[in-house]
């Protein structure tokens, strides 16, 4: 992680990426095992098609349509503000954790569309 990187909690990489995160057999793993077990229970509106994906794919479904969800259902905006949160902190994928930045560093290329923050360390910026 950069240290000068201070997520804004603008929201912009989950909507973005929110439908079709990058997940690990590791993570699919321990996501099937939170559905089942734990606070998970209460998104149990969301079939997880973890079941059927490793790596990156849409993997959020209506239970009811199975329409693909086109954002993460554990992003919340908190109310009268313009920042976001994510329901699952301490759970979010590795992916969520680097975003902007790939594994080794580097900010991704997409981030630079809509993070602020990227952009603003690519730009040599101080706030
Ligand atoms: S788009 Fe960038 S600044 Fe906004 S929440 Fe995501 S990582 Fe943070
Ligand atoms: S798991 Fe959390 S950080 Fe990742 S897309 Fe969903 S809300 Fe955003």
């Amino acid at each position: 992680m950069n240290e000068n990187f201070k997520c804004q909690r603008c929201g912009n990489c989950c909507l973005h990426h929110g439908g079709a995160l990058f997940l690990t057999e590791g993570e699919v793993r321990k996501w099937r095992k939170l559905v089942v077990s734990s606070n998970f229970g209460r998104f149990s509106a969301i079939r997880f098609a973890s079941v059927f994906a490793v790596g990156t794919a849409d993997i959020f479904f209506h239970p009811r349509t199975s329409e693909e969800l086109d954002r993460c259902p554990f992003l919340r905006k908190l109310p009268k503000k313009n920042i976001y949160k994510c329901l699952i902190q301490d759970s979010k994928p590795l992916f969520c954790k680097q975003y902007p930045f790939e594994p080794n560093g580097e900010i991704r290329k997409d981030a630079t569309d809509f993070c602020p923050e990227a952009k603003r360390i690519l730009r040599g910026t101080s706030k």
